[in-house]
């Protein structure tokens, strides 16, 4: 039977970055996709900073990254009840097509030596010396990055989110609205709260614009599009797709011994803004380079991920209970225009790995003593 070190299941965002932090401690590895690349992605395309720092981190190019997408400076937040802060960010994102950029991921990987097959995955089966993939190929140790409905996560018999923890979202391509550019514009909405449409510039002409909401709330394909319709009048996208978003506040527990879970198999999109390719890289980077643990490797990632992200992880939890109250949410977004280090802290803990502020709680708790303000 064929015998690879590290076999990443799934050659996304979390598949590429475990793939290139394998093939960095010398481990012979094999990506395995169902998909043949480049292949799309339904996705927002919002790429934060500090997702090109970890892949940076493992040395891919964060400029060849992005190339041929430029920054996006400016991000606008309107509150469920219509309070709005609209500034400069700290770090700019970049919108990057998925088509585009997991394509680029992956061929980073490659050429660190990975292999790249087409081949969709059925059954897992972890022994005591590897794990065992389709009955054909043996991995020393075996990473999950397979997204939002993983098989390899059912292969340990951990099931999907429940439907208050788990988001859909709809997407599509529109030409660029007039008026706005270098802005990622983000509208959310008290009906069927906690609900938003975004609107984000490619660079190219065209914004990648869409809708998401809990999955507790119903959600049909119907709703989705009367939500980006209502929300972003004039936006008229074409391709629309939809996919789910496993959301960190219910996450798997990562079990010991050979399989990894990483990305949307190991539930870490952020519950307050649904991004989720930071949290994917860097969650594969760091399944990566516990992989050469072998029967070691699930505990030692456990904890590689709780000592990274584990304060993040408590902070987002706690705002997205804390954002159930859509006052909240006006009171937070009023605090974020009146101070530019409140905003910066709620773009951290929405788009990276910040923490819930006693400044930013301070000025939300102020801006729920004076709502005119
Ligand atoms: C509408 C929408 C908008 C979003 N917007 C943003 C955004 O703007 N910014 C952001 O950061 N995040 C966003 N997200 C979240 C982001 O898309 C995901 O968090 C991210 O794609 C996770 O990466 P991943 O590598 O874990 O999984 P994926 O990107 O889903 O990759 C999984 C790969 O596994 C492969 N695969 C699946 N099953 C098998 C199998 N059985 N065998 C072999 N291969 C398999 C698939 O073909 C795929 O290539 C959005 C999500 C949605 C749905």
């Amino acid at each position: 039977m064929e015998r690879w070190d590290v076999v990443v299941v799934g050659g996304g965002p979390a598949g590429a970055a475990a793939a290139l932090a394998a093939r960095a401690t010398g481990a012979s590895v094999l990506v395995l996709d169902r998909a043949g690349f480049p292949r799309d992605k339904v996705c927002g395309d919002g790429v934060a900073a500090e997702a090109l720092d970890v892949l940076a981190g493992l040395g891919v190019d964060p400029a060849a990254v992005v190339a041929g997408h430029p920054p996006v400076p400016r991000l606008s937040l309107r509150s469920p009840r219509g309070a709005t802060v609209e500034r400069d960010v700290a770090r700019p994102s970049y919108v990057v097509p998925r088509l585009v950029l997991d394509a680029r991921l992956l061929d980073a990987a490659r050429a660190r030596g990975a292999q790249v097959r087409r081949h969709a995955v059925r059954r897992v089966a972890p022994g005591p010396d590897g794990v065992v993939v389709d009955g054909a190929l043996t991995a020393g140790v075996l990473v999950g990055a397979d997204g939002a409905e993983s098989v390899v996560r059912r292969a340990l018999g951990l099931g999907t989110n429940r439907p208050d923890r788990l988001a859909v979202a709809i997407r599509g391509y529109a030409p660029e609205p007039p008026g706005r550019p270098g802005t990622q514009v983000l509208v959310t909405t008290e009906r069927r709260w906690p609900a938003y449409a975004w609107s984000f510039p490619i660079g190219d002409g065209r914004v990648n614009a869409g809708y998401g909401e809990l999955v507790s709330g119903g959600a049909t394909r119907a709703a989705l599009l009367e939500g980006l319709a209502r929300l972003l009048p004039g936006v008229e996208p074409t391709a629309l797709r939809a996919h789910r978003l496993p959301l960190s506040t219910e996450r798997p527990r990562q079990p010991d011994g050979r399989v990894l879970l990483a990305g949307d198999a190991a539930s870490l999109v952020n519950p307050l803004t649904g991004e989720g390719i930071f949290y994917a890289v860097l969650s594969g980077a760091l399944a990566g380079a516990c992989a050469r643990e072998g029967a070691g490797a699930g505990a030692r990632y456990r904890s590689a991920l709780r000592r990274r992200l584990g304060r993040h992880l408590r902070s987002s939890a706690a705002a997205s209970q804390l954002s159930r109250w859509p006052a909240l949410m006006d009171a937070a977004v009023r605090a974020a225009a009146a101070d530019r280090r409140v905003f910066d802290d709620v773009v951290a803990l929405g788009l990276a790995d910040g923490r819930l502020t006693a400044r930013a709680l301070a000025g939300t708790v102020r801006g729920l003593a004076s709502p005119g303000r």
